[in-house]
């Protein structure tokens, strides 16, 4: 199980008192290496456990037994957004970015203490856990049109949440699948899934007729266990989520999605969605973007959903048509990427030539989708944009 840290330091202060900080990850989600206190620094990196290579996420608590101002020092590059970090002084409740005078360069922030014994928490974007999903879902326990069941206990033996969201009246002419959290650390996805969901819910003529012709299949947590434990989850080790399509699935959740899909969508045209988040920052990181997929037929059925996704837009998540589809075989998106195995992605389009009309992997940032910066209020309202143009594209394929 997870070692909990407890790292404390002290300094005298000016006043002569003795300041001190204290550093822990005992809860969900929680992550951080702290090398060292010197001073009035904390200097910290990620926990990187079973990955492979370097990753970027951490999320951590500090008390300050004083009022007073703390700086926080990453000890590798690339590891905090071109926000800073985001913090909460409320148990990780609500969450907003540092003030831009507090993020002092690429790899250092600070944080004024403004209590005795005042605890803060600090992450790399806004954290999203087992307990932010029980908290949203709750006023839809009753909802004839959720129905919330178990995919599976995952390898850890925690349950993985299943929803079906539909009218339930009649017979459905189309499926769509949506997962997110394939890679744990990647938190933004969940947000715009709250606003896929609560959009899906709300009762308006258009998602009151996709329920009436469509069945989602919605997967909030398809690495429960990194989730829960705070794990960076890409590029994982012996295997990476997203590559466990392929052979013989080492990952209780995306075998039981490769046993049961196929025969929930029982021959009706169907569409598959992973939604992820990019690297840190920087160049191609900070817009939202498709995966083309190597598959032609369903590539273009991509271009065409992404160009109804720019037309219907309305949220404050700016979308250009250049930057918004990610061709296959440009940047990363080779084949070279999937010789470790396959994707959701890839593994959906298996289906190409039979009712699977798209799958699609979408990238969502962290911190900025070009100057406008994230927040999860802005991500729930992409993620609404999101399912109405899902909602028109289905139209279209299926008239
Ligand atoms: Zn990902």
């Amino acid at each position: 199980m997870k070692t909990i840290k407890v790292i404390f330091a002290a300094l005298l202060t000016s006043y002569g008192s003795l300041a001190q900080i204290a550093i822990d990850t005992k809860f969900a989600g929680g992550n951080v290496i702290v090398e060292q206190i010197l001073g009035d620094t904390v200097y910290f990196k990620p926990d990187l456990r079973d990955t492979e290579g370097e990753w970027f996420y951490w999320y951590f608590r500090a008390v300050s037994n004083e009022p007073k101002t703390w700086f926080f020092k990453a000890i590798k590059p690339n590891v905090l957004t071109n926000m800073g970090a985001v913090y909460a002084t409320d148990g990780g409740l609500t969450w907003q970015w540092i003030p831009r005078e507090q993020h002092l360069n690429d790899d250092l922030f600070s944080f004024t203490f403004t209590e005795p014994d005042q605890a803060a928490r600090f992450a790399l974007a806004p954290p999203y856990i087992q307990a932010n999903f029980e908290r949203f879902i709750e006023p839809y326990q009753k909802d004839e049109r959720v129905e919330i069941s178990t995919l599976c206990q995952s390898n850890q033996g925690r349950d993985v949440e299943k929803l079906l969201i539909s009218d339930f009246e009649r017979e459905p002419t189309s499926k769509m699948v949506i997962l997110a959290r394939a890679h744990s650390c990647e938190m933004m996805s969940n947000y715009v899934l709250e606003g896929i969901m609560s959009a899906l819910l709300n009762g308006s003529t258009k998602m009151e007729k996709l329920l009436s012709q469509s069945e989602l299949m919605i997967i909030p947590f398809l690495d429960k266990d990194g989730v829960e434990n705070g794990d960076q989850g890409k590029n994982r080790l012996p295997r990476d989520h997203n590559r466990d399509y392929r052979g013989e699935s080492i990952y209780a959740t995306t075998k039981t999605l490769r046993e049961i899909v196929p025969d929930w969508t029982e021959g009706l045209p169907w569409v598959g969605i992973d939604l992820h988040n990019p690297w840190v920052k920087g160049e191609g990181h900070e817009w939202v973007y498709i995966v083309g997929n190597a598959n032609p037929k369903v590539e273009k059925a991509q271009k065409r959903f992404a160009e109804i996704l720019v037309a219907e837009s309305r949220s404050d998540i700016p979308l250009r048509m250049q930057d918004l589809f990610l061709a296959y075989g440009s940047s990363w998106n080779t084949g070279n990427n999937y010789e470790k195995g396959w994707p959701f992605s890839k593994w959906a389009a298996s289906f190409a030539d039979e009712n699977m009309l798209m799958s699609t992997t979408l990238e969502f940032p962290y911190a900025l989708v070009y100057d406008e910066v994230v927040t999860p209020e802005k991500a729930r309202a992409f993620g609404k944009d999101f399912i109405y143009a899902l909602a028109l594209f289905m139209e279209e394929q299926t008239p």
